[in-house]
């Protein structure tokens, strides 16, 4: 009986060390949301027939992760209608690491230009993170020269404000500045704003 014991005994504890090697080897998988703008019913801002759903689903779908430990998750994939409480509850099931809402400003002054990086107003547990990752993103981003402004800023935004995950909201540049108009609407600029977000993302799980 006692022999008995000994050889389960070892059975359990080579069994258990089998599993520890299997969790070292295996990091945790970082998960990213991507919350595309808007969508169905909501165009966001429009200008000369050019809505901001659209642009945001368009430079969404190039967003890719080239690291397999990074997962990429999306608020929607397609033009339907989601609000912002649906997409809060959606990402907080997920519960991920990171989460990247994309927007394009608009203005009735025309002048006004530029990308803006925004992180929540109230402090919560994720502020000091999302801060962080907002001036990596930043400075990842103002590799591309067409992209001015580039300002790290905070607002109420219920986005940021709802979800229990480090978050930050980029509006990629006004689509009533007629400059700015140019590199949204454009397929060879908007690669270059994918492949600086990919890039970005795929870095986090190194
Ligand atoms: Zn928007």
């Amino acid at each position: 009986m006692k022999k008995l014991f000994y050889f389960l005994l070892i059975i359990t504890m080579m069994v258990s060390f089998g599993f520890e090697k299997t969790t070292d080897a295996v990091a945790k998988p970082i998960n990213v949301v991507i919350d595309v703008a808007h969508g169905g019913s909501d165009s966001g801002a429009v200008i000369k027939g050019i809505s901001e759903k659209q642009l945001v689903e368009q430079l969404s779908k190039k967003i890719k992760s080239s690291n397999q430990n990074v997962q990429l998750h999306f608020t929607r994939n397609d033009d339907k209608t989601l609000s912002l409480q649906e997409r809060a509850a959606f990402i907080n099931t997920l519960k991920p690491d990171l989460v990247l809402s994309i927007h394009i400003n608009s203005n009735r002054d025309t002048n006004k230009s530029g990308l803006e990086i925004f992180t929540a107003q109230e402090e919560n547990e994720f502020s000091q993170k999302s801060t962080e990752i907002a001036q990596k993103l930043s400075s990842k981003l103002s590799e591309n020269d067409f992209l001015k402004g580039n300002e790290l800023r905070k607002a109420p935004f219920y986005i940021l404000k709802k979800t229990n995950a480090p978050a930050i909201l980029i509006e990629l540049g006004y689509l009533s500045n007629e400059n700015d108009f140019k590199y949204l609407t454009d397929t060879n600029t908007q690669n270059k704003i994918a492949n600086s977000i990919s890039e970005f993302i795929s870095d986090l799980g190194k």
